[in-house]
């Protein structure tokens, strides 16, 4: 008689809101071609105050792994026994890995963005970059151009984020040898001439406000840039309709997103899954 296993391996994510992450889509979709029917991807609303309980119940039912969103990837660094360095430098954990009970914290998504811009040829080592934003998604951005060698960060926030883009300059410049400027971003933005690689790291022309674009001079992206934008949905935002116009090298965010869902389901699991299936099924969910 054939051996019966019914037991499930289980990752997922804790966010709150929750409802509206796609990441069960992507990842079910992975699993089921991967041949892992009995992985399951849970969408888990976890409110505020009530990480540490979730991180418990994590341990007690043996999930292989989760996904932390808002608001809990900074919160959730207290629960976790080792921190990955750029997670560390970064100072947020979106991925955690359990080696029974043993949790591992990631950041995967400024690695999503490495992998995007490996795919695309381009090599950061001694590149110059403009990064739009300082929050959350242009940290990690930031942090993992700068361990890679890039030579120069521009980063250009509103000046009612002050504060954060300040912050982030001071961790770039205590840890790395990138060399740092801050802009803060009151009209229209002229990118600096050299400038190899632009990042569109707000959250601009993210649905509902699918029509908004970054205000910036696109005349002033110089010819042969590689431009990023971390908009995962509509996945062909305003921003890189003006990178495509011009004949420039660009990804989606969309892209970007699949590729830190791919890493996320490789440390879990070990195998690599298929990219292109997982995009087409972001995009099926999200039309
Ligand atoms: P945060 O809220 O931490 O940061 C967003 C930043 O954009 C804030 O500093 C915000 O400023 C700024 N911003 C918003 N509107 C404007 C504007 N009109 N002009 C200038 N600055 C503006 O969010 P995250 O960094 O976590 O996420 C940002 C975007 O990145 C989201 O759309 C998210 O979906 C996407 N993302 C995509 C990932 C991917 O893999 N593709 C991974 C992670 C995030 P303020 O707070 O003042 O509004």
């Amino acid at each position: 008689m054939q051996e019966q296993n019914y037991l499930d391996n289980l990752v997922g994510v804790f966010g709150h809101p929750a409802a509206e992450n796609p990441g069960v889509i992507i990842q079910e979709a992975a699993f089921l071609d991967l041949g892992l029917k009995r992985w399951r991807f849970l969408t888990i609303d976890v409110e505020p105050g009530r990480l540490g309980d979730a991180i418990l119940g994590l341990k007690a039912m043996k999930f292989r792994g989760i996904n932390c969103t808002i608001p809990h990837k900074i919160e959730v660094l207290k629960y976790i026994d080792k921190v990955a360095p750029s997670a560390k430098l970064i100072g947020a954990v979106n991925t955690i890995i359990n080696d029974d009970g043993v949790l591992t914290g990631e950041n995967t998504d400024g690695q999503g963005f490495m992998i995007a811009l490996k795919d695309a040829g381009v090599e950061p080592k001694g590149k110059s970059a403009v990064v739009l934003g300082s929050g959350g998604a242009a940290r990690a951005i930031c942090v993992e151009l700068a361990l890679a060698g890039a030579s120069r960060l521009t980063i250009v926030n509103i000046p009612k984020d002050i504060a954060l883009g300040e912050g982030l300059v001071n961790i770039l410049k205590q840890n790395t040898k990138v060399a740092v400027d801050y802009v803060p971003w009151v009209d229209t933005f002229k990118l600096p001439a050299g400038s190899d690689i632009l990042v569109n790291a707000t959250s601009i022309g993210l649905y509902p406000n699918v029509d908004d674009k970054p205000n910036i001079d696109y005349d002033s992206i110089g010819e042969g840039s590689y431009v990023q934008d971390v908009i995962p949905n509509p996945s062909f935002t305003p921003f890189l309709r003006e990178a495509d116009k011009r004949g420039l090298r660009w990804q989606s965010g969309a892209r970007m997103l699949i590729n830190q869902a791919a890493l996320n389901i490789t440390m879990w699991t070990g195998l690599k899954p298929n990219k292109d299936l997982m995009l087409k099924a972001l995009e099926k969910a999200l039309s």
